[in-house]
């Protein structure tokens, strides 16, 4: 069998697509299987027009308001629970940070893109911090000064206030660039 685009060459490689014989040069992989060049080209062309759609006419206002509402109303609630069963409840930084997330890809109009994760990120970041701050008032009182209530983080309380930044600034992400 010869290459589709080189009918001098001799092709091993198949098309995962289109199934067309191709030669060593025309071949290359998308996610570990054997490309033809017509075929990379269509790809890029569905990719390119699927960003553009995601990454089109955001409401970013929209965004950010939709993020801060849920991260206050997250962050009432993260510290309601944990108070009341007596626990850092470190887990709410997560689940807030995911919800936050959401809320402003959908308060943007299901839009995605890299301002978007970081209005995402950084709202969330500062609704767990609130959240660690309610919680710290509620059970040691106002009297503690604001270095005291950062040093009472915990390493535990730190790393699940960074996993759920990080999934703020996941879920905002682009799908077609994934
Ligand atoms: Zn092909
Ligand atoms: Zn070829």
């Amino acid at each position: 069998m010869n290459c589709v685009n080189h009918p001098d060459v001799d092709a091993p490689y198949q098309c995962h697509r289109c199934q067309s014989a191709i030669c060593v040069d025309c071949e290359t992989k998308t996610n570990g299987r054997s490309i033809c060049p017509t075929c990379r080209a269509h790809i890029r062309q569905r990719t390119a027009e699927r960003y553009e759609a995601e990454t089109r006419n955001v409401n970013y206002g929209g965004g950010l308001f939709a993020g801060v509402v849920t991260a206050a109303a997250g962050a009432f609630l993260w510290s309601q629970l944990a108070v009341w069963i007596d626990s850092r409840l470190q887990v709410g930084a997560a689940v807030l940070g995911g919800a936050v997330g959401y809320a402003v890809m959908l308060g943007a109009g299901e839009k995605r893109g890299h301002s978007l994760q970081q209005i995402a990120s950084m709202t969330a970041l500062v609704g767990a911090i609130f959240a660690h701050l309610l919680i710290f008032l509620r059970t040691r009182g106002v009297a503690y000064a604001f270095p005291e209530y950062l040093v009472s983080l915990s390493v535990l309380d730190w790393l699940f206030l960074v996993l759920g930044v990080a999934c703020a600034y996941w879920i905002p992400h682009p799908r077609s660039l994934a």
